[in-house]
């Protein structure tokens, strides 16, 4: 480790300076780098003065120390006590990097982070950490604040309810802590929704460290930040269905009941091969019969179900299968999340028309459509457009109807959600978190509304979204830090190329991980855990103990209650209690109970005597789906050389034994053990199935991440498009330039549209340029034939931007910037808003389109892109359609008008414009003026203007049914060419 010894030598030598000199280097530093001006090599400048200015942030802590500094964090007194030790240089030379730093809890890794950070601050253009939540960003920032600002560098931190002058305050400090979602919504809000610089609050992305990066970047990165407005459109039928779902799940389970009982009695007759295939009918219908979970518990009709579910999966008994499942009025899938209607089904949902659910075969209709000789083309095209709306009708209502299963059978309420406020809200299946503010995609949040009967938010429409992911690519440098990366570390790798280092441990690690323990019945296995923590309890030993669900919480409370023994159960309402409960768990007789311990960010330290009686002891209840789960509350002992222990309790009945276990093998061993009421089974290689199980289930997860930001990808990339333009039109000294740019690619665009038929469309442009700009052109002015299509772009161009300066030279010059600014991102933001929830339902569409043999990733990319492009040419267009429709200022309009040839208007002339609460800006006004294109007036009579009508109806939506009567989608009619 030469760089840690080099850093050791600086500090050694830095002693002698005075607390000036010492600080004098960071501006030293600073300055040497502003004089760099690109970022590469600036980096190549930090790596070389690593060693040096590690050490004057080490030799800064010790002086802290060594004075006893003392201060306030979150209005707690404190004095620093902390020197880096070396590890922790080696885990700061790990992130400068930017790799992930793997350091067990308790290691202090919030102050390895100050030495990166400082050294990267030093470019000036700013250096950010991202915390799980708000209170540990403020907490940090004071406590990490004594160093920088001991050293000349200022700190800030980004906190919930700061109004957007102190965030862009914070932003603007050399170093910034906060969390991922305040950050990523600060991103949203200034490129998607920021109409000028002065509204912004970011300055840039230059260099992260995310703080618990697994728990950031994989375990919240499933649910992507959303801000959202008042919808215009909706097209959800969840309330229309609910009622009937309902009865139908009442149905299905009364059916699963009778099935369950039927195959009671199989078993009792010693049917039990009969029995087995009852049973797993009930599994096929109702996941969480109780009847059903009961059984899995015998050993013997635990392996008769899973017989019978085996040999159906075989391929020669595809047709029984189906046979079987024709049986129940659906079948919902309890691994794999999906859920299917019947033949029943769907007669029962609607007797008169069963076909109503189903997806229709639209390859071979539009084949058939094609091979009809009595058609023409363009009859054709009609009927297949007709069978594509159908299409999308069924699919809309079968994916209502499924996401509402979903909703009944898989998702219960205080597991997966709470209501709170009449509001459906996400606990976090991780941290038992909830999580406020976020939604499901693809409905299901919805359908969990309509079946909760709360307010089903119909109202809110995406206006700007991102992954977790793909806000943190934006950085240039990306580092992170937590004590469980390793058995993540591929996907680390794959997405956000970070490679993952191990650091060792400032001290020898003494923790004893027993075997875990394995029992038929979850009650049994409670009784257990219960029985551990009173024997722990009795001798003061203080206990910790994880559970997965906030259910499972609140029965091992209830449990320890009735046993008298005090206890303190972490809710993760509040932050700031929770870490003081958490800091207090190592005192001597404390018994913490905790939701997953992941991201908590808070360590444990003993209590005195705790070390004599063994330290802190953990007590898993469940193993989690990820392993990096169960290692992280084990990690929560045995900190910083600390004595602990842990182990894990594990029943046949959790929901990770039940769908991803070595089923058969441990039905088997529950066989061979012949095991009796609380008798419990321990063996290291049991641990090892269990692992195997878990890691199926990571493997699974990883990827529908990987899946999910597949499909955003494409996304990201129109997002990266979108906000590029948006904020070069934001930051553009002339904004002319943008809307020269606009007219300089739409309108040989249009004219090229006019001159691809067999025949030029002469007509057609006249119209098109005459409702679009006020140039009052005839035919014999325009002369049309007399040139080519190239050479008409030309003539129209320059008629154009003309009649762009005459207007703007009526009006106020920075008035007339603004303006422009506005024309432009008013199009964007309002075409991108309506593109987005194009995306939304495009999106839900592929996934049925799966069901016909396709890759709905691919079909995804495909009709993404033709949107996107559509996208582009619509935006353009409604810029040129707004450039004469606009005014600055009312009486420069009004002196515009007034050179315009009166007669020219066929309504009434402009309607006074709306008045805005930016005064600066006026909306568009209903109709457009006309002017002969130079002014010489020798038009008059000639020419009457079609005013632009299409403009001036209320905006219908893409999927709102099109205003001519037609009864199709506006998108499907006459919204199909706009
Ligand atoms: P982690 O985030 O790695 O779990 P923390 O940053 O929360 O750990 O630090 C855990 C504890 O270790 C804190 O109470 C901190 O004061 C202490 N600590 C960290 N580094 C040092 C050090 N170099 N010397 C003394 N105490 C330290
Ligand atoms: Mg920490």
């Amino acid at each position: 480790m030469p760089t840690v010894r080099r850093i050791n030598e600086f500090d050694e030598q830095f002693k002698s300076l005075s607390d000036d000199e010492l600080r004098a280097k960071t501006a030293a530093w600073a300055e040497e780098i502003s004089k760099i001006p690109d970022l590469q090599e600036q980096w190549k400048k930090l790596d070389e003065i690593l060693p040096e200015a590690f050490a004057v942030v080490k030799n800064a802590a010790r002086r802290l120390k060594d004075r006893g500094h003392s201060f306030t964090v979150c209005d707690q007194p404190m004095v620093w006590d902390m020197v880096h030790f070396d590890v922790q240089l080696l885990g700061g030379i790990v992130l400068h990097r930017g790799r992930i730093a793997e350091m067990a809890t308790g290691e202090g890794k919030t102050l390895v982070a100050t030495l990166p950070l400082y050294l990267n601050a030093l470019t000036g253009r700013g250096a950010h950490l991202v915390t799980v939540n708000d209170y540990l960003a403020r907490r940090d920032a004071e406590w990490m604040g004594q160093l920088y600002s001991f050293l000349g560098l200022t700190v800030g931190c980004i906190q919930h309810d700061q109004e957007p002058d102190v965030r862009r305050e914070q932003y603007a400090m050399d170093i910034t802590y906060g969390t991922n979602s305040e950050f990523g919504f600060d991103y949203l809000r200034d490129n998607g929704m920021a109409t000028t610089r002065e509204q912004q609050v970011q300055r840039g992305y230059c260099y992260a460290i995310v703080d618990e990066v697994d728990s950031i970047l994989i375990d919240e990165a499933r649910t992507p930040l959303i801000i959202s407005g008042p919808a215009t459109i909706s097209t959800h039928q969840y309330d229309k269905w609910k009622p009937l779902i309902e009865q139908l799940v009442r149905k299905q389970n009364m059916l699963c009941n009778r099935v369950a009982s039927e195959a009671i009695e199989k078993f009792e007759q010693g049917d039990v091969e009969t029995g087995g295939r009852l049973m797993f009918k009930v599994k096929l219908g109702q996941p969480r019969n109780k009847q059903l979970l009961r059984m899995m518990e015998d050993p013997d009709k635990r392996r008769a179900i899973d017989k019978a579910e085996l040999s159906f999966y075989q391929d020669t008994r595809k047709e029984e299968l189906f046979a079987l499942k024709e049986e129940l009025f659906f079948t919902i899938d309890e691994k794999s999340n999906e859920s299917d209607l019947s033949e029943q089904g769907r007669s029962f949902l609607n007797p008169d028309d069963p076909n109503a659910f189903v997806l229709p075969d639209l390859i071979n209709e539009f084949t058939e459509i094609d091979l009809d000789e009595t058609l023409s083309p363009e009859e054709k095209d009609k009927k297949k457009a007709e069978r594509q709306q159908h299409c999308d009708t069924q699919a809309e209502r079968i994916h209502n109807i499924s996401q509402l299963l979903r909703a009944y059978c898989l998702f219960e309420k205080d597991v997966q959600y709470v209501i709170e406020d009449n509001k459906v809200v996400i606990v976090d299946e991780f941290t038992g978190r909830k999580m406020p503010g976020r939604r499901w995609s693809d409905g299901l949040h919805q359908a969990v509304e309509a079946k909760e009967g709360v307010q089903i938010d119909r109202e809110t429409q995406t206006l700007a979204t991102i992954t977790i992911q793909n806000y943190f690519r934006l950085y240039q440098k990306l580092a992170g830090m937590t004590g469980t990366a390793e058995t993540e570390a591929a996907e680390f790798h794959d997405i956000y190329k970070l490679d993952v280092n191990m650091i060792p441990t400032n001290r020898p690690v003494r923790r004893a991980d027993a075997n875990d323990r394995i029992y038929k019945t979850r009650r049994e296995k409670y009784n257990a855990v219960i029985k551990e923590i009173k024997e722990a309890h009795a001798k003061s030993q203080p206990v910790l103990v994880g559970t997965v669900s906030v259910e499972a919480s609140e029965l091992l409370s209830r449990m320890l209650k009735r046993e008298k023994i005090p206890h303190n159960v972490l809710n993760a309402k509040f932050h700031m209690q929770e870490a003081e409960i958490v800091a207090r768990a190592g005192q001597p007789g404390t018994v913490t109970i905790s939701t997953n311990m992941a991201g908590r960010g808070t360590d444990i330290k003993l209590g005195p005597g705790v070390t004599e009686l063994g330290g802190l002891m953990v007590v898993g209840t469940e193993r989690h789906e990820a392993r990096r789960i169960d290692r992280q509350l084990r990690g929560r002992c045995a900190r910083q050389g600390d004595p602990g222990a842990s182990r894990f309790y594990v029943s046949f009945e959790d929901d990770l034994m039940r769908n991803f276990g070595a089923a058969d093998r441990m039905t088997k061993i529950m066989e061979r053990f012949g095991l009796e009421e609380g008798q419990e089974l321990e063996h290291r290689w049991l641990n090892k199935s269990v692992e195997t199980a878990q890691k199926r289930v990571e493997q699974r997860n990883y990827l529908i991440r990987k899946r999910t930001l597949d499909f955003d990808d494409v996304m990201n990339m129109q997002r990266e498009v979108v906000y590029t333009w948006r904020n070069e039109v934001i930051d553009a000294e002339e904004p002319r330039t943008h809307i020269y740019e606009v007219i300089d690619e739409a309108v040989p665009a249009r004219v090229k549209e006019y001159f691809d038929g067999e025949e030029p469309n002469y007509t057609g442009l006249i119209h098109w340029v005459n409702t679009t700009f006020p140039l009052g052109l005839t035919k014999e002015k325009a002369q049309f034939e007399t040139r080519n299509a190239e050479e008409n772009t030309q003539f129209l161009l320059e008629k154009v931007k003309n009649a762009y300066e005459r207007k703007s030279s009526h009006e106020e010059p920075t008035a007339v910037k603004g303006l422009e600014r506005y024309i432009i991102l008013n199009a964007i933001d309002r075409l991108w808003q309506e593109h987005l929830y194009a995306m939304d339902a495009l999106r839900e569409g592929v996934y049925l389109r799966g069901y016909a043999q396709k890759d709905p990733l691919i079909e995804y990319k495909t009709e993404a892109y033709d949107m996107f492009v559509e996208l582009m040419a619509n935006i353009k267009n409604e810029v040129l359609n707004n450039l004469f429709r606009s005014t600055s200022n009312l009486q420069a309009f009004e002196n515009f008008l007034a050179t315009l040839p009166q007669f020219l208007l066929r309504e009434e002339g402009p309607t006074a414009p709306t008045a805005t609460a930016d005064a600066r800006i006026r909306h568009p006004v209903g109709a457009m003026a006309a002017v002969g294109g130079d002014g010489d007036g020798d038009g008059a009579g000639e020419v009457s203007i079609d005013l632009p009508i299409r403009r001036s109806l209320p905006k219908v939506g893409r999927n709102e049914p099109c205003p001519c009567g037609s009864g199709k989608k506006y998108k499907n009619c006459c919204g199909r060419t706009a």
